[in-house]
């Protein structure tokens, strides 16, 4: 029986060609939306970021978005990436610094913290007011619908404050079973509920003392908080305690006999829960995890809990603070047992997940993550492919050759020396019908019942490295290297195979080489390569390319898959790229059609965004999630769950406006003399808040929106006088962009730039001059010559502010418009040429974008410096205006006016700035007119203004002349 027959036969007996094993009852990790507890945790902060003490006692967020932490080192104000403490008491107000509570008052965003000593303050737009205390101890401050403040005191009992004056008191006078109240409740229906050291009570909407509820046991209650239902919940020293009608209580279930420390309840309704001993646990859909210091809590005591306006819950713990998101992607690492975090491939076998790492293999099902090979040669391998075949998992290493695994142990080890030209196995392809195909850097072995034949450029690979392979539906087999793509058509005559290579040129697609992964999908073969993705439809000769002329963000992709609608997925080492089915299939309708996509990273929960090449390194599981091998870990999505968790940008926040050190406030008008305006901003998202971006612009000087990546602070100098809005917007990495916050200012003009003053000055003059008639009337001529002297004395000090650039100390427009005017005279009368050059500085924009206004302003102070230097005695410089400088030649002649100009261009361009500018070379274009041919004033500026336009346009850093 030729091999073509048997291999068929398997074929039809296992119709997806892919195992002989019979169909596993799938046991798949699960991941429900991203599931358990510690999958969830994305950030913890201690002291050694930033944290000003390691126990936070208390968390608010407040209406601008800053999250408010009280700890005993201070209230502190969190933006996402740097704490800002309050640890000054002649600040805050307050008799001590520690803060042992915190809340927000909604009605209007100010804050209230409380704590040690008793002391309460209140934090509004940045001042501080400080509230009647209650010493010695503030267990809890809580602001109720009505914006009224209730303050739960160690001892006094229970403080009402009604527009921050203390108004009522209730201790055991009024029923209370203790004065150590930890907190109060004001439910729906009036009614009020005190957690006291000894036992829960309540006083009814319309009583007037509180009672006993005692069906809460009479210990210490810490905390109360209210489920969606509008029950209220108890945590108490031995438990949970939950409402059951009225004033009747129940034990919660399930039951936890633990010490309750804190409750909350987040935006989708699941209960949190925080511990004194035992962690925090979540209740979700009737379903009860815990995470403690064995999962990556860093302490068992826990404060706090909330969430945030972007729905992450927010734990604080004895050991420092801990962020939780539910995040697009759920991800598998090292800490969650993996055995290593390099990972390169990914596949599902016998209804586990492989991920094959650097440092082994790990398999992942609902029961956990087990060590593949342990014991084995198999074991410590670094992996950098997979590859099902007749009922056994081969998988191939770096250098270690290729292991056939059948699920309990290795059947076979395919190696050097043995059968294997070289022992890294990069790719691997399996056929029903022909047959085992590796790939290596030295070429192809292909393993089939007739034995052992190796593939090289000898036989018509492009070249012997390989980075791509592939069996299509026809059983042609698909080679990619690091020169292209060739087709090999085998065929099997009997006793032998014989191949047919057919070279693919790539090249021709937007100079594609480099084939990381080949997929067959709806009759087309789609190949991720280094220039794009490459789509052939398979049975003809059309081949297209995906790529940046498409919209895609970037052109390098390094696997492809399909989801189970049929939407494409590349993975890059930028993130994981998707594009909805209709749309792709439009772009290979017509290829000019834009492709919309959506790119996934950090943000949406991937424990890395490189993408690695890996055989296979993004892959569809039974279950349709879709698994990304990345450089740190592996990421897996439910496509089905795709939602977009980057659109909806952070809020930003001016936090500071300086002008010159000093703080501005919104509308003022800055000093004439003003030197530096600066603004610091933040954009108070938590998602992933090191990546977020920003954008700027200066209405009135910018036009356009300026990338400012993750720089929090920008400033300007050298503003004229006019009114200015600041506008600041922040985004995360592919996400839309946030409403701007703006900042409106104005600059004041010199009071001899402003008409009032030349009106006043010539008012004055005439009034001088009329007291000068009068006193020399009056008085002796000695006086008359001190008025006048004074009277010049001004003059001149004001004319020469008026003629100077303040910052070069050059001359400025005016002064250089009379000089020229002179000029032109004198070398009328002596009848011997003026020269004129205009110099201006090549891309100045983009030295004030790339380093800051101020680095431009002292570019400018030395380029002025250098160009004196460089000119002539006789010649005369002016600043021309922002980066353009003007030169008077003199008595000099068109052909060695270009000599001096030519020297100015040459000395600029090679002057070291590197003092300034780093790795920016300055270069000046210049352009020159001499009155030989342009004899009057404004025609000797137009020829030099457009000789300057033609060095422009002509290339920069040259010089033009007319
Ligand atoms: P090119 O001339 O080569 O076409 O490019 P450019 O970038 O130099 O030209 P453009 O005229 O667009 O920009 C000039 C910039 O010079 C705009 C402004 O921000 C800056 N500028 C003008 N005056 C000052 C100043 O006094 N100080 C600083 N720092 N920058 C200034
Ligand atoms: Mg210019
Ligand atoms: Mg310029």
């Amino acid at each position: 029986m030729s091999l073509f027959i048997r291999y068929l036969l398997i074929g039809i007996m296992l119709p997806f060609g892919l195992s002989s094993a019979p169909a596993q009852s799938m046991d798949l990790p699960q991941l429900q939306g991203n599931g358990s507890l510690e999958h969830l945790i994305s950030e913890v902060w201690t002291t050694r970021h930033g944290l000003p003490h390691n126990s936070v006692n208390a968390m608010a967020q407040d209406s601008q978005g800053y999250l408010w932490l009280g700890t005993w080192q201070g209230p502190s104000r969190f933006n996402g990436r740097e704490f800002e403490i309050y640890d000054d008491i002649r600040v805050t107000g307050l008799p001590d610094i520690g803060i042992f509570t915190v809340d927000v008052n909604h009605c209007n965003g100010s804050l209230y913290v409380g704590g040690a000593r008793g002391g309460i303050s209140r934090h509004d737009d940045g001042q501080w007011q400080e509230l009647q205390p209650a010493p010695p101890f503030i267990n809890n401050l809580n602001v109720d619908s009505q914006c009224n403040l209730w303050v739960s005191s160690s001892e006094q009992g229970l403080l009402f404050y009604e527009n921050d004056q203390r108004s009522s008191v209730f201790t055991t006078d009024n029923g209370l079973p203790s004065n150590a109240v930890f907190q109060s409740l004001l439910d729906k229906q009036g009614n009020l509920w005190a957690a006291t050291s000894e036992g829960l009570a309540v006083k009814a909407a319309n009583a007037t003392g509180f009672s006993l509820i005692k069906s809460v046991p009479n210990g210490r209650v810490r905390t109360l908080v209210m489920a969606p239902t509008g029950q209220i919940l108890v945590g108490t020293q031995e438990g949970i305690y939950q409402q059951t009608e009225n004033f009747g209580f129940k034990r919660f279930q399930p039951d936890f006999n633990a010490s309750i420390s804190a409750l909350h309840y987040s935006p989708e309704g699941h209960l949190w829960i925080g511990t004194y001993r035992r962690g925090v646990w979540r209740i979700r859909n009737g379903e009860t995890q815990s995470l403690d210091t064995n999962s990556g809590l860093p302490n068992n005591h826990v404060l706090d809990i909330m969430h945030d306006h972007e729905g992450s819950i927010w734990v604080s713990t004895h050991g420092g603070l801990v962020q939780f998101r539910d995040a697009l992607f759920a991800k598998f690492t090292k800490a969650h047992g993996l055995v290593g975090n390099y990972v390169r491939a990914v596949m599902e076998y016998q209804g586990n997940i492989y991920v094959g790492t650097s440092n082994g293999v790990t398999r992942i099902n609902s029961e956990g993550n087990f060590i593949v090979g342990e014991g084995t040669e198999l074991e410590g391998q670094s992996v950098l492919s997979f590859q099902r075949h007749d009922g056994e998992l081969i998988i191939g290493t770096y250098t270690g050759g290729a292991f056939a695994w059948n699920g309990k142990q290795v059947t076979r080890h395919y190696h050097q020396g043995d059968k294997l030209p070289d022992n890294e196995v990069r790719k691997i392809a399996s056929s029903s019908r022909y047959g085992l195909v590796l790939g290596g850097p030295d070429g192809l072995t292909h393993i089939s019942p007739y034995g052992i034949k190796q593939l090289t450029v000898d036989d018509g690979l492009l070249n012997n490295y390989t980075t791509a392979l592939f069996f299509d539906s026809e059983h042609q087999l698909w080679a990619g290297s690091v020169s292209g793509v060739v087709k090999i058509t085998l065929t099997d005559a009997g006793d032998d195979i014989r191949y047919q290579t057919e070279e693919i040129n790539l090249r021709s697609l937007s100079g594609a080489e480099l084939a990381f992964q080949i997929v067959e999908k709806q009759g087309h073969l789609w190949v991720a390569t280094d220039r794009g993705l490459v789509v052939h439809r398979m049975g003809t000769d059309e081949w297209q390319i995906f790529n940046r002329d498409n919209g895609l963000p970037f052109d390098n992709f390094l696997s492809v898959a399909f989801d189970g609608d049929a939407n494409l997925w590349l993975g890059s080492n930028r993130g994981a790229i998707f594009i909805d089915h209709d749309a792709f299939t439009q772009t290979l309708n017509d290829p000019n059609t834009l492709l919309p996509y959506q790119r996934y990273t950090e943000v949406d929960g991937m424990s890395s965004s490189q993408v690695n090449s890996g055989g296979p390194s993004l892959y569809r599981s039974s279950n349709g999630h879709l698994w990304l091998a990345t450089a740190s870990g592996v990421s897996v999505i439910n496509p089905q769950h795709r939602r977009d968790l980057s659109s909806s940008p952070p809020p930003v926040v001016i936090a500071s406006v300086k002008a010159d050190d000093r703080t501005l406030s919104y509308g003022e008008e800055v000093a004439s003399d003003t030197q530096r305006v600066a603004f610091e901003y933040a954009g108070l998202g938590y998602l992933m808040s090191d990546h977020i971006r920003y954008q700027v612009r200066m209405r009135g000087f910018d036009n356009d929106w300026i990338d400012k990546d993750s720089l929090t602070r920008t400033e300007y100098t050298a503003l004229p006088a006019r009114d200015y809005v600041f506008q600041v917007r922040a985004s995360y990495p592919g996400g839309a962009w946030s409403e701007p916050a703006q900042f409106a200012f104005s600059r004041s003009e010199h009071f001899w730039q402003k008409p009032t003053t030349w009106a006043l000055l010539l008012l004055a003059a005439v009034l001088i001059a009329f007291i000068v008639v009068r006193a020399r009337l009056r008085f002796l001529n000695r006086s008359r010559r001190q008025l006048d002297r004074m009277v010049q004395e001004k003059t001149a000090e004001l004319e020469t502010l008026v003629r100077q650039d303040p910052l070069t100390g050059l001359g400025n427009r005016r002064a250089f418009d009379e000089r020229l005017r002179l000029e032109l005279k004198r070398s009328q009368r002596s009848d011997k040429h003026l020269s004129l050059a205009i110099i201006d500085v090549d891309f100045f924009k983009q030295v004030n974008d790339r380093f800051l206004h101020t680095v431009g302003d002292q570019v400018l102070i030395e380029l002025s410096r250098l160009l004196v230097t460089l000119l002539r005695d006789v010649d005369y410089a002016a600043r021309w205006g922002g980066e353009e400088f003007a030169v008077l030649l003199p008595d000099t002649s068109l052909e060695e006016a270009i000599e001096v100009a030519d020297r100015v261009r040459n000395g600029v361009q090679h002057h070291d700035f590197s003092r300034l500018l780093d790795e920016h070379q300055l270069t000046v274009s210049i352009g020159v007119s001499c009155s030989e041919h342009y004899p009057d004033h404004s025609s000797l500026l137009v020829a030099a203004d457009q000789a300057l336009y033609q060095a422009k346009s002509n290339g920069r850093n040259r010089l033009e002349y007319k």
